[in-house]
Order: structure tokens, then C-alpha cells, then sequence
């Protein structure tokens, strides 16, 4: 174990100008090797828990036991509206104006919400076009939109492929593909970044290409929010939805979170699939049978929210409004690029990741003989913890608020040791 390597890694730990948070963070014990604490690189997949959270949920079963219905209106962040915590720091976090953004439901539930104002097949234009390695969920999500407009699901969703031999796909090709098929794309739904391979897309051209073509543009920011910078307002995105339980933090099937281009919140003819927290809060209770939804995202919410739920994502956005996205991702350039260049000379992996910062988040996925087994070892005789994707892929994300250098030493010093 060469130990020079060590010592470099612990250096960067120290002089890093933003500083890792690892302390507000509950990090697992490592389940074998020489160190106490897990190496934890899957927080792509579950975040790991922000200490304050317990806090945030104490409050709530403290109003709930003290109050119970008058919470909603008497509880510290009344009920009633406790969405409208989550909204500015969401906002601030996605690039987003405060009334393009809501925290509701979970991910598939929103994209189906977003699909059912805005995947609109009509005439030639009833294509959905997705990454070939989309998320299965979103797979799924897609075709039976499909089929619920009557459509066949084989001729309606069309999956972008890489150019044979490689990993990722290429923006002029998905661009090019737009000016010549666009006339027949309804919707153009990718993953801002890719669960798999860690690409991270080019939205802002890509958006412009698919609206320019007359399709509408949205994005599955499941593995984008909270791992890049975003500006979903700037960048004319119709719709976007993301989970919180995986760069968010905010603990397993946490609430997400959703945009709607200001341009379509004033547009109170769009059909949408409604409920009672979709109508202005001030008429809410006149039993009007027609709906009278606010010129903002809240307008497709549908229940109201489930407190316990919230709580850990307004005590995550707290963090990442505390730090910002910016110095975040320039810590999460430094640590994934000492990563990159710690796996490189190791044989017996291949990054599938782009090389280019600029077009990859922090994850880095690796191509090993098998993965599965691979990801065991590490956990068990290293206490690092990864990921793997059946059958040859592992994903090690360094997160930037709560992995270190030495962590990522770890990582690479365990891969070589099995590889190399
Ligand atoms: C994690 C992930 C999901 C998960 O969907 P849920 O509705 O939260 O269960 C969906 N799509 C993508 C691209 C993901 O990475």
C-alpha cells in the first residue's frame, strides 16, 4: 500500500477550498477492511442521512402529538402549506424561478402528471424519444403513456442509441437527429444525467434543438439535481422531475420535486390530471366544483403533502442552499478528476464515463468482468461501498458534501488490489 498515495489524498482532504461537510452526514461503519467508517460511493443510488434530519422530523411527531389538526394551520411550518419550504431553495438549486418548482409525489408519479399535459400526440407528431439506457422506471412510464393514447409503444418510443462502439451519446447526433425526425417527436424525455453511465447531457442545446423541431422538451433530473448546476428557466425546459433520495439526501422514497416553464403555468387551458391541492389555497374550501388552479407548478399538485415525507428534503435543501451548487460542483470536478485519474492506470477496468468534466456529474462507472461480485469484495474486504449494474457495470459517485479524497484513495487502492 503505497502510502505517499495516502498521504497526497489526505493532503487534498485538507487544503480543498470547500470543505467537506462529512460531519452533518450519519456515514455508515465499513463493513470489513482497515478502516472504522464505509467509503460510501453510492450515494447516486440513496444519499446518506443529513444529521439534522432527525430534528426536522422530531418537530413534526412533537406538532403532531401536541396539535394534531391544528397543525395545519398552527404547527411551526404549518402543514397547510409546507410545500412552500422546499420552494425557493428548490428553485435556487434547479435554476428555476419560485413558482416554476413544487415538491410532491415521487418521480414516475410526476413525469406520468407532466406526460398527461404535455405528451399530446396528435396528427404525424406522436414520437417519445428516450436514451436507449433509460432507467426502466422511465421505460415503463413512456410506453404506457403510449398505450394509453391508443398508440403501439414499438412505433411510438423511439430509443436514441450510441454510435456503434461507443458509450454515450453525442449532442450533434441527437441534434441532428431532432432536424431530421422532429416533425414526428411529440416529447423528448432524457435523463439530464444517465444512470448508468454518468454522461451528463448538454440540456441547454439539446432543449433548443427539440423545441426548435416543435417538440416538447423535458428532462428526468433523477441523477442531475443536486450533482450539477442547473438553469432549467434559462434553458426553456418545458418540464423536468427529479427524486430526493439519491444526490438530494432527503432518505428513501423521499417527496421529489418538479418544474413547469413559466411559460405553461399561465396557461390555464393545458389539461392536467387534478386534485384538491391544485386550486388556489384562498378558495380552496368553497366547494366550488371547478378547479381554480394558481399561475404556478402547484397547479398540478394533487394531494396534500405528506409531512413526515417533506421534512428530511427541507432539511437537505438547507444544506445544499448553505453550500450552493457552484462551490459544490467545483469540489465535485476536483474529486471525481483525482478519481479518474486514480483508476486509469489500473488494468482490467475501463471508464465509461466521459473523460470530460463537462460532460459527466461526479459519478464515474466502471466496466469489470463481474460486477456484482466485484462490488461484494470491495464492500466486504475494503468497506467500500459501490454499486453495480448487472452485468459488468459498477457506479462509484464521490459526493461532494460528504466523500473525501481519501475516500476515493480507497477506492482506487481496493480496485487495484482485485484488478490489477
Ligand atoms: C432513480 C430513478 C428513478 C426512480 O423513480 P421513482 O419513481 O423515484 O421510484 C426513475 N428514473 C430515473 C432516471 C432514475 O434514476
Amino acid at each position: 500500500m503505497s502510502t505517499q498515495d495516502e498521504q497526497e489524498a489526505r493532503r487534498l482532504d485538507a487544503v480543498d477550498p470547500v470543505p467537506v461537510l462529512r460531519e452533518e452526514f450519519h456515514v455508515p461503519p465499513a463493513p470489513g477492511g482497515p478502516y472504522e467508517e464505509a467509503a460510501y460511493f453510492a450515494g447516486n443510488s440513496l444519499g446518506l442521512q443529513p444529521r439534522s434530519v432527525a430534528r426536522y422530523l422530531n418537530e413534526e411527531l412533537e406538532d403532531w402529538a401536541r396539535l394534531a389538526v391544528e397543525g395545519h394551520t398552527q404547527a411551526r411550518r404549518p402543514w397547510v402549506d409546507y410545500h412552500e419550504a422546499a420552494r425557493a431553495p428548490a428553485a435556487r438549486l434547479v435554476g428555476a424561478l419560485p413558482h416554476e418548482v413544487v415538491a410532491m409525489n415521487s418521480l414516475t408519479v410526476n413525469l406520468h402528471l407532466m406526460m398527461a399535459t404535455f405528451y399530446r400526440p396528435a396528427g404525424e407528431r406522436t414520437w417519445i424519444v428516450i436514451e436507449d439506457a433509460a432507467f426502466p422506471s422511465d421505460s415503463y412510464a413512456v410506453r404506457s403513456q403510449a398505450v394509453h393514447h391508443g398508440l403501439d409503444p414499438e412505433r411510438t418510443v423511439v430509443r436514441l442509441k450510441p454510435r456503434p462502439g461507443e458509450e454515450n451519446l453525442r449532442t450533434e447526433d441527437v441534434v441532428e437527429y431532432l432536424e431530421r425526425e422532429g416533425r414526428h417527436v411529440a416529447l423528448l424525455l432524457l435523463g439530464g444525467v444517465n444512470y448508468l453511465t454518468g454522461q451528463l447531457m448538454d440540456m441547454e442545446s439539446i432543449t433548443k434543438a427539440g423545441r426548435a423541431a416543435g417538440a416538447v422538451v423535458g428532462w428526468d433530473l433523477a441523477h442531475a439535481a443536486g450533482n450539477v448546476p442547473l438553469r432549467l428557466h434559462d434553458w426553456d425546459v418545458d418540464f423536468a422531475a427529479w427524486c430526493t433520495y439519491k444526490y438530494l439526501n432527503s432518505g428513501p422514497g423521499a417527496v421529489a420535486g418538479c418544474f413547469v416553464h413559466e411559460r405553461h403555468v399561465r396557461d390555464a387551458a393545458l389539461p392536467k390530471l387534478s386534485g384538491w391541492w391544485g386550486t388556489d389555497p384562498a378558495t380552496r374550501f368553497r366547494m366550488d366544483p371547478r378547479i381554480d388552479p394558481p399561475a404556478s407548478a402547484d397547479a398540478w399538485q394533487l394531494s396534500n403533502p405528506p409531512i413526515l415525507a417533506l421534512a428530511p428534503v427541507l432539511a437537505s435543501l438547507e444544506i445544499f442552499d448553505r453550500v450552493g451548487m457552484d462551490a459544490l460542483r467545483t469540489r465535485s470536478e476536483r474529486l471525481t478528476g483525482y478519481l479518474a485519474g486514480r483508476l486509469a492506470p489500473i488494468s482490467g477496468l475501463e471508464v465509461v464515463t466521459p473523460p470530460e468534466p463537462a460532460a459527466r456529474g461526479c459519478q464515474l462507472s466502471i466496466r469489470v468482468p463481474d460486477a456484482a461480485a466485484l462490488t461484494e469484495r470491495l464492500a466486504v474486504s475494503a468497506g467500500v461501498l459501490a454499486d453495480a449494474r448487472e452485468p459488468d457495470i459498477v457506479r462509484l459517485a464521490p459526493v461532494p458534501l460528504y466523500s473525501t479524497f481519501h475516500d476515493c484513495h480507497r477506492a482506487s487502492v481496493a480496485l487495484a488490489a482485485m484488478l490489477g
